[in-house]
């Protein structure tokens, strides 16, 4: 299975396993965005977006002070690296709906594990990882 535009897939599972790969071998971490489940599964995802560790826009976070220069030199790069994955309801398939595998940004060793537990956590985790991440880097 590789990754086309439209390209079908049984489970979420496969494609995340597909990303996971992916990740391994470019050396970038990613996160889950956009998430919706299936109102009757919750264990299903009826569409997701696998987002670049680095993909917040710069100028789209608030925060204060040193705190913003921070995230924006560390986390906020803008990258364009997406895979946004839909479940298609009549063929109970799932799909690639588009993607970008570009990112602007160096693909090193370091920032691979520096990265590496940011992985598949919610929006709300994400928020206290960068709390603890500013902590970290002042
Ligand atoms: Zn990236």
């Amino acid at each position: 299975m590789t990754l086309q535009l439209g390209a079908q897939f049984n489970t979420d599972t496969e494609i995340l396993k597909l990303v996971e790969d992916l990740s391994k071998k470019d050396l970038f971490n990613y996160l889950l965005r956009d998430t919706y489940k299936l109102p009757d599964n919750p264990d299903q995802y009826k569409r997701f977006k696998c987002k670049c560790v680095y993909y917040h826009d710069p100028n789209k976070i608030k925060s204060k002070g040193n705190e913003q220069r921070d995230i924006q030199k560390y986390i906020a790069k803008n990258c364009p690296f997406e895979i946004r994955v839909k479940l298609n309801e009549k063929t109970n398939k799932y799909e690639i709906k588009g993607f970008n595998l570009n990112h602007k940004h160096d693909l090193t060793e370091e920032n691979y594990k520096q990265h590496i537990n940011q992985r598949k956590i919610t929006p709300q985790m994400e928020t206290k990882i960068k709390q603890i991440f500013i902590l970290l880097i002042i």
